[in-house]
């Protein structure tokens, strides 16, 4: 099913959609607000973006020194070349310290493996701990947004799972009340776990040190009781220097929420006394999308959800309509990279406003990569040559302004009059899952030179 067929389901509960909208405006205006109060913003983001592309271009000589001064510190590295060798080394250090329950922090690359299945079919359970991962894991469904998983929610709807699975009273939708259920839920998980895993936000190359960023708590908490703690993150994650870190950190919060920071900041250099800690470097597809010129400054990401909260389709759409465990504007470059014809239909649910380059706190030019991918994916599809002899006509209309305007004087005087079934009809694809808009009466054109009249 395509993005837009998924998108006229969400949008059947109009008002879902109206509030989901909102929510993910207001976080956006908190990130503009957070960003105007830092007089060097822009010189920030420079910087990052510049740090980043640097990693890049000279990844394999810090991924050598990250290994080399993290075993230093006494963890201990292994590299997966995809999602099942990730995870056959995940449930292999789990089995050797006889773990049957781990607790997780949020970790998207986790997600992308598909270790949570993978464990539970072995007989390991596996328990996230970020509330909204915790609310989508009860679900049985993937998180609908990077940084908050459960945003496609009602809490009404969270107090009918939690009362189903954590025996909250009937009714109870009450924030807190929920938010103190699930706490003490997992307290008990924590403390009865044998292992942590956790994701990795920046890994420092001059230190062989990792950071992780929660506003929880819980990244600490499950490293801190059990012994055992794996650290699993793709090989993009890299920064230089531990003085690069604080360039990311004024950006990373501010611009996922409008926090200055996030309310924990943890910093890992080898594992705590007693214990033992497991850096899993992941690739699955990384290299190749890197040796891709087009494509690779997508892997300069810090997933900090801002071209999620900005986006005018995501925000009316819903991330589930994605169908990928990266939504959005970046998913929507990430995903058709892993697997190009289940994700064709990504690079289309955009409206190339370009809003996400203009948020983005690595200045990656989302709209350039998703029209890459279409140019890309366009070639050898179904209807293909039909979209390409329509975009021939197209261009000799628009590159000759008295034909364009014969044409759509022409076009608003049909489509007036013809059904609406004519137009959009099953031979159509664009209006399977769209509505066409209203014909205007007059041209832009019209409008323009009336106004400077
Ligand atoms: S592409 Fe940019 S805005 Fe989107 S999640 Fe990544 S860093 Fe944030």
């Amino acid at each position: 099913m395509s993005h837009a067929l998924r998108a006229a389901e969400f949008l059947r509960d109009a008002e879902r959609a109206r509030w989901h909208d909102g929510s993910l405006w207001s976080l956006r205006e908190k990130r503009d607000r957070a960003a105007a109060a830092v007089p060097d913003w822009e010189s920030l983001r420079e910087a990052a973006a510049a740090l980043k592309r640097h990693v890049l271009a000279e990844l394999p000589f810090y991924l050598t020194r990250f290994e080399e001064r993290a075993q230093a510190h006494g963890a201990v590295v292994h590299w997966a070349r995809d999602a099942a060798e990730h995870n056959q080394i995940v449930e292999g250090l789990l089995r050797e310290a006889g773990a049957r329950r781990v607790v997780k922090s949020k970790s998207m690359l986790t997600e992308e493996c598909g270790l949570n299945p993978h464990l539970e079919a072995r007989g390991i359970e596996i328990v996230d701990t970020d509330l909204g991962e915790r609310i989508v894991q009860l679900r049985h469904e993937r998180p609908s947004h990077i940084v908050m998983p459960a945003i496609h929610l009602r809490r009404q709807e969270i107090g009918a799972l939690f009362h189903a699975e954590l025996g909250t009273p009937e009714g109870e939708s009450d924030p807190t009340a929920l938010t103190l259920a699930a706490r003490h839920d997992l307290r008990a998980r924590f403390l009865g776990a044998q292992a942590g895993l956790t994701g990795v936000n920046f890994a420092i190359a001059e230190t062989g040190g990792i950071v992780v960023c929660t506003n929880e708590g819980n990244a600490d908490l499950g490293t801190v009781l059990p012994p055992l703690h794996i650290a699993c993150m793709g090989i993009e994650k890299l920064i230089p220097r531990a003085a690069d870190l604080p360039v990311f950190l004024r950006l990373l919060a501010r611009s996922a929420t409008g926090q200055a920071q996030t309310a924990y900041t943890s910093h890992f250099h080898g594992p705590r006394p007693g214990g033992a800690l497991h850096i899993v470097l992941v690739d699955n597809g990384r290299s190749g999308l890197r040796a891709r010129a087009e494509f690779a400054e997508a892997l300069t990401c810090i997933r900090c959800g801002a071209c999620m909260n900005t986006c005018p389709v995501f925000r009316r759409s819903g991330g589930h309509s994605y169908d990928a465990v990266i939504p959005g504007p970046i998913g929507s470059v990430l995903e058709p990279a892993r697997a190009p014809s289940a994700h064709a239909s990504l690079p289309y649910a955009c409206s190339l406003c370009g809003s996400c380059r203009d948020v983005c706190p690595v200045r990656i030019d989302l709209p350039k990569q998703l029209l890459a991918w279409r140019a890309e994916l366009s070639q050898g599809a179904p209807g293909g040559a039909l979209r390409r002899a329509g975009l021939r006509v197209a261009r000799f209309a628009f590159q000759r302004p008295r034909v364009y305007a014969l044409v759509g004087a022409l076009a608003r005087r049909v489509a007036r009059v013809l059904p609406e079934r004519w137009l959009a009809g099953r031979w159509n694809p664009w209006t399977r899952g769209r509505a066409l808009p209203p014909t205007p009466p007059h041209s832009f054109r019209a409008l323009y030179a009336r106004r400077r009249r």
